[in-house]
């Protein structure tokens, strides 16, 4: 090993040291916060809760109004203010039989689920042969009408990463593959999964039809029925299937926001807005996705409060109807843009630690962002360059400008899981969900107390 040299051990020290603390006004010591909520028990209660007693919560059913109610009530019996569920009404997909079955040249099953707002076929199913596209960019590339009654089958692979970066660029196929097969003919479309595992859990998830489009039954099959429907197409013999997937849309039904706060004392400062969602896909119980957000941004108020009078009101949104495109968000933005937010914050990845902060606050706070990079240090955090942009339960927010805050958690293993029937409780680890709590704790106080105006002019 190479001997250290004075000048380059001043160097790691000076490079340990990029986020000083600021020379003014003393921040007031946060690890007391911080030391509590790496013991805390309440996220993970309300996780548990959430997932046992009420289960799957979609968008706009009996399920999720149970779990408003829920929430409503545990919120108040935690001790939170203003408690209260705002509604609204959407339409609403809901799902009924999948069944996926090759005919020849091997007749078998293959699992898969129908992915939001799609065409339902009769109870029969509808057969057709097989098209194969290894890529969305070879689905694109297909003459128009060649896919006259056809099945299109996209497989396109998603690879890990640790911010799930690789989900906004693979997730395409799901959110638009829909649209492009049904403008090119084709009878139905079957994509590979947007997961990184390896078992036979399809997962679902929402996508939207184009202006104009014709809706048509659109599915995810499993990462490794894909694969095994890859592989019998490579055999070169033409591939008939029999799909039959049966769902309904309702019109007007009811979903809502759940409303909570902790108030502050100068309601001059604005409300730093902590948001998650209450709804979930139907075939797990919605446990990473996303009943751990809404268990760590509870017990992470309820952490920073006990620290005694907060200058800003800490404002849960617990959204209605995340998953379905966002319902939730832009009816809190309806209802609530009026008043003044001085941060936006989401929790919507997971269960795993954060493993770094993102800022997008205003000119002139870097000794705020600068404290609370300081608070995070001990958990492992690190502030990165880029520009923090939330999450769809507060994107109308951050859209019309108003400062946020990112704590990103690790998401190598997000979407193992993600919309499968294996997003359940166990998968929930008690330490990181602590971690978490922790993180959101010393954050929410930094801004909470913070003297800084956070005006956006
Ligand atoms: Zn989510
Ligand atoms: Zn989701």
């Amino acid at each position: 090993m190479q001997k250290i040299r004075s000048g380059t051990f001043a160097a790691l020290l000076l490079g340990s040291i990029a986020f000083p603390l600021p020379l003014a006004a003393a921040p007031v010591d946060t690890s007391p916060i911080r030391e509590a909520a790496l013991q805390d028990n309440i996220a993970w209660d309300f996780t548990e809760g959430l997932t046992t007693e009420v289960g799957p919560r979609p968008a706009g059913t009996p399920q999720e109004a149970r779990a408003r109610e829920w929430a409503v009530a545990k919120l108040k019996a935690l001790g939170f203010s203003n408690v209260r569920s705002e509604p609204y009404k959407m339409p609403v997909w809901v799902r009924g039989h999948d069944e996926a079955r090759i005919l020849s040249p091997f007749p078998q099953n293959l699992a898969l689920a129908a992915l939001g707002n799609s065409a339902s076929t009769s109870a029969n199913g509808i057969e057709g042969e097989v098209l194969y596209f290894p890529t969305l960019s070879d689905l694109l590339a297909a003459p128009d009408g060649s896919l006259k009654g056809k099945i299109a089958f996209v497989s396109h692979v998603m690879a890990a990463t640790q911010d799930g970066s690789s989900y906004s660029h693979f997730g395409a196929t799901r959110r638009q593959g829909p649209s492009i097969a049904s403008k090119k003919g084709a009878a139905a479309i079957l994509i590979r999964s947007i997961g990184t595992d390896n078992h036979r859990l399809p997962h679902s998830g929402v996508q939207m039809w184009a202006d104009g489009v014709k809706p048509i039954p659109a599915a995810a099959l499993s990462t490794v029925d894909a694969d095994q429907l890859t592989r019998i197409l490579a055999r070169g013999q033409s591939v008939r299937l029999r799909l039959t997937l049966t769902s309904k849309m309702l019109k007007d039904q009811p979903s809502g926001n759940v409303i909570a706060e902790l108030p502050g004392t100068d309601p001059t400062a604005g409300i730093i807005l902590a948001a998650c969602h209450i709804d979930s896909w139907d075939q797990g119980t919605g446990a990473i996705d996303d009943a751990s957000g809404c268990g760590i941004i509870t017990a992470a108020a309820l952490h920073a409060a006990k620290a005694g009078p907060l200058r800003r009101t800490i404002r849960i949104l617990m959204a209605g109807a995340e998953e379905v495109g966002g319902d939730g968000g832009r009816a809190y933005f309806a209802a609530h843009d009026g008043e003044r937010h001085a941060v936006a914050m989401e929790s919507d990845f997971g269960a795993d630690r954060v493993w770094r902060v993102d800022f997008k606050l205003p000119a002139g706070h870097e000794a705020l962002s600068d404290r609370i990079a300081s608070a995070l240090s001990p958990l492992g955090i690190a502030p990165s360059r880029l520009a923090a942009g939330g999450g769809s339960d507060i994107e109308p927010l951050v859209k019309a400008g108003v400062p946020v805050i990112d704590l990103q958690q690790d998401g190598t293993h997000y979407f193992d899981i993600h919309h499968t029937a294996d997003d359940t409780l166990d998968k929930v680890n008690r330490a990181q969900l602590q971690q978490n709590v922790s993180a959101w704790a010393v954050t929410l106080f930094a801004i909470a107390d913070a003297a800084e105006s956070l005006a956006v002019k």
